[in-house]
């Protein structure tokens, strides 16, 4: 069990949830289990599952302590670990969504949460309606009385709109609805959203608290009212993770609060450079005073993660090439949350309604743990390819 005292700071919550070394031996680190088959002590224990642990597939020591860490950060009743950040999406749409329900999305959501809802979902024969994310307490003119799911990301995918979740919350419990909300930008340091609300916290902990781009993992957290029906989905999919990504995750979350604090700083300092920066229209990051939902962002947030996005003052597709191809440090490549930086060019191609308009392309900066005079410099080159293109 975990010593975790909510009174403790983070760092000190970090380095020591979910694990009680002396339950295990004195060893700092929990055991790798690797399980499919648990033994029963008799026939009686076997046909009653009257013991703690049962099946690989149901949760194991290793699964637990990373479980346990993560409910001490949500302050959740109940946390599944499963194979990637896209399956800690769907396997919570999987489980409350019923045929014939009306479920809500925000458009700025991360793009395969859109598809898999416009796929497997509408396919189910679930209604999928988008809305606009600064909707707020607005959201209440959107639900039907089969309305089951208000789904949330915070700040947005790759345009960083932030979204009243106490607003929407209050609305959709309204009507019954639960609410759900992919929380990876900020982690459970910088936001807690049960705290405001939302009844199913969501993560891709491949992000940072993988943090070296070598590990995909998700983790879904429910308070108490929503635990029991979770849990029930994930054991009914068998979606579960393997004890060694779930090792490495919960590795990551020991160091993650030094290294979220890193990227934190060096993001901010970067975001405000390039605000005036030649051949930046826009800088899209809400923790930046001239973002337009600052307040919102400050009101509920306590710090902002390492990735954020440019827009180009003018320009397509070749100027954002330019600028790409310019990049030394930066890599060009999906994900973030890992120690080293990255660049994408972002498509809002999907989008109904949070598509702009924009003054020229977005491109996506996660800043890594590298020098920000390097970053600097890496990114000034890349500006110049752009003006030049
Ligand atoms: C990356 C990401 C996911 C998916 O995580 P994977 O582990 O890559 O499947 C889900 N939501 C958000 C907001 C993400 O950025």
């Amino acid at each position: 069990m975990t010593k975790n005292d909510k009174r403790q700071g983070i760092n000190t919550q970090l380095a020591h949830a979910g694990h009680d070394p002396h339950g295990y031996f004195g060893f700092v680190n929990p055991p790798v289990v690797h399980a499919s088959t648990v033994l029963y002590p008799d026939a009686n224990t076997l046909s009653t599952r009257g013991q703690k642990y049962t099946y690989g597939t149901r949760g194991t020591p290793t699964t637990d302590a990373l479980a346990e860490a993560i409910d001490a950060l949500e302050g959740s009743a109940g946390t599944i670990c499963v194979p990637s950040g896209l399956a800690a999406v769907t396997v919570p749409l999987l489980t409350f969504a019923s045929a014939g329900d009306h479920i809500l999305i925000t458009d700025s959501v991360y793009h395969p949460t859109r598809h898999f809802a416009d796929t497997m979902l509408r396919r189910m024969g679930v209604e999928v309606e988008y809305y606009d994310p600064h909707i707020g307490g607005g959201i209440a003119a959107l639900i039907r009385p089969n309305t089951s799911i208000v789904f949330t990301e915070s700040p947005a995918s790759n345009t960083f709109e932030v979204q009243d979740i106490p607003a929407i919350a209050k609305a959709a419990h309204a009507a019954g609805a639960v609410v759900m909300m992919d929380n990876t930008w900020a982690t459970p340091l910088y936001l807690k959203p049960l705290d405001f609300g939302v009844d199913i916290s969501i993560h891709a902990a491949t992000k940072y608290p993988g943090g070296h781009s070598d590990v995909l993992l998700g983790t879904v957290s429910a308070n108490e009212a929503y635990w029991e029906r979770l849990y029930e989905g994930f054991v009914t999919l068998g979606c579960c993770a393997g004890p060694d990504d779930v090792y490495q995750v919960l590795r990551g979350l020991r160091t993650m609060g030094v290294r979220l604090e890193h990227h934190r700083k060096s993001a901010l300092e970067i975001a405000a450079w390039l605000e005036g920066q030649p051949g930046v229209a826009r800088v899209l990051h809400p923790a930046l005073p001239s973002h337009p939902d600052h307040n919102l962002w400050k009101r509920d947030f306590t710090g902002s993660s390492g990735i954020f996005s440019i827009v180009l003052n003018g320009g397509g597709q070749k100027q954002a090439h330019a600028f790409l191809d310019a990049l030394e440090i930066f890599g060009l490549g999906y994900s973030w949350g890992g120690y080293e930086s990255l660049a994408v060019p972002v498509f809002l191609g999907d989008r109904v309604i949070a598509k702009g308009p924009y003054a020229g392309p977005l491109i996506r900066l996660q800043i890594g743990l590298e020098d920000v005079e390097d970053l600097k410099i890496d990114i000034a080159h890349g500006l110049t390819a752009a003006a030049e293109a």
